[in-house]
């Protein structure tokens, strides 16, 4: 059994921003992540001009490859200042979502679509140079490695005189899963508030208000599913269009210019068709269907992208719940991030991005609740 101050159970940006502030307090700790990738609903696909794809997170590629994003694609620094100076502190560039020309706008499937005047966000969305990827990435290469675990599924954590004992699956391909035990005086929960209560076993069980709290705390975009599309070239801006579209046809209901610096064209778009409907249909389904609706608005060089990927997070389990394939996909007020009463007091913290109260669901929300958390932690944690 390993002995430690913190555990931080999942590796997104919320558990990994919680262990750069840790290991700046000089406060031990051990991060478990499920996936074999960081970065959890950040995410990237990586196109590289050898045409080999490569959809994962691997750190050590990252510079190889163009990347774009499955997951977040903006921040808006003009009000999100702590994630900003965190972006800045990390030395990451960021450019402004491309928004020059017009917009094009479906109305119904018998009517063509029709071109608008585009209109640009205020404050302007920010983008960072090699996707949002890259803020993994800088955090990543900041930290003690060897206290970070993949593949690292955690089950259960029992209340023990004094400790929580944190149970965890290795889940890489073992045919008998080993399970590990790590002992700790306090555990940070970097992870959804629905996923916590839906896949992690409490022993003894959380106060009942606290997690049906958590259990109704929708997690932000699970419901969603995003398609990118690469090209050569940007070729939709040399006709006056910004690539961006709004349509009430579909499959895609609004479309943006995913576009690299490094010269690449892409478009991306959400899906409107519900998570239960997608499930039914195929990847290879879907995405002609998305490519002919880009042939609908931007024309006949849209028919020949030379990279497409689809992510559904509705159907990731390490990100969605059943409840969030039926959800709204509204943000969530932020739950209690820790229980008041009993034997769990003191020593759980919530600190996932829905946990922020003030940006919940946000990526600025999973910087804002990790520093909150660890601020937070109790001083027996803070003097060890
Ligand atoms: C399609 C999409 C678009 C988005 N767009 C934006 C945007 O433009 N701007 C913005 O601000 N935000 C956006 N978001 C939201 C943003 O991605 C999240 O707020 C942020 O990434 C959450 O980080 P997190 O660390 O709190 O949680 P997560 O990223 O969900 O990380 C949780 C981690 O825990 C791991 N885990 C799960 N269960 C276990 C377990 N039992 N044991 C161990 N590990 C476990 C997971 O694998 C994951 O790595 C978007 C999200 C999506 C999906």
């Amino acid at each position: 059994m390993q002995d430690i101050p913190v555990v931080i159970v999942g590796g997104g940006l919320s558990g990994l921003y919680a262990a750069f502030l840790l290991e700046q307090k000089g406060i031990a700790y051990r991060l478990l992540e499920a996936r074999n990738t960081f970065g959890g609903r950040i995410a990237v696909a990586k196109y590289s001009d050898a045409h080999t794809v490569d959809n994962s997170t691997d750190i050590d590629q990252a510079e190889s490859s163009t990347a774009f994003d499955l997951g977040p694609s903006w921040f808006w620094p003009d009000y999100q200042t702590q994630l900003s100076s965190l972006i800045e502190s990390l030395n990451l560039s960021r450019f402004s979502q491309f928004e020059e020309g017009n917009m094009m706008v479906e109305r119904a499937a018998n009517q063509p679509p029709v071109r608008m005047q585009g209109y640009k966000s205020a404050p302007p969305s920010m983008r960072l140079v090699g996707g949002m990827a890259a803020l993994i990435e800088a955090l990543y290469a900041r930290l003690d490695a060897r206290c970070i675990i993949t593949n690292q599924t955690v089950r259960q954590l029992s209340k023990t005189d004094g400790h929580i004992e944190v149970q965890s699956e290795d889940t890489f391909g073992h045919v008998t899963r080993r399970v590990t035990t790590f002992r700790a005086q306090h555990v940070l929960l970097a992870l959804p508030p629905r996923l916590v209560e839906g896949r992690i076993t409490f022993q003894p069980a959380l106060p009942q208000n606290l997690s049906t709290q958590w259990q109704e705390t929708a997690t932000w975009m699970a419901p969603h599913a995003k398609y990118v599309a690469v090209y050569e070239s940007p070729f939709w801006r040399y006709n006056g269009l910004s690539g961006a579209a709004r349509s009430a046809v579909g499959p895609l209901t609004e479309i943006h210019d995913a576009s690299t610096l490094e010269g690449n064209g892409a478009l991306f778009g959400f899906f409107g068709v519900p998570a239960q409907v997608r499930q039914s249909v195929s990847d290879d389904v879907l995405k002609e269907h998305c490519r002919a609706q880009l042939v609908r608005l931007f024309g006949k060089q849209a028919d020949t992208p030379i990279a497409e990927y689809l992510k559904d997070w509705a159907q990731d389990p390490l990100t969605a719940m059943p409840a969030d394939v039926s959800g709204d996909g509204q943000h969530a007020v932020a739950p209690p991030s820790k229980p008041q009463t009993g034997v769990w007091q003191d020593c759980l913290t919530g600190c996932g991005s829905e946990w922020s109260a003030q940006f919940p669901g946000y990526i600025a929300g999973a910087i804002d609740a990790a520093a909150t958390a660890v601020q937070s932690l109790p001083a027996t944690v803070l003097s060890r």
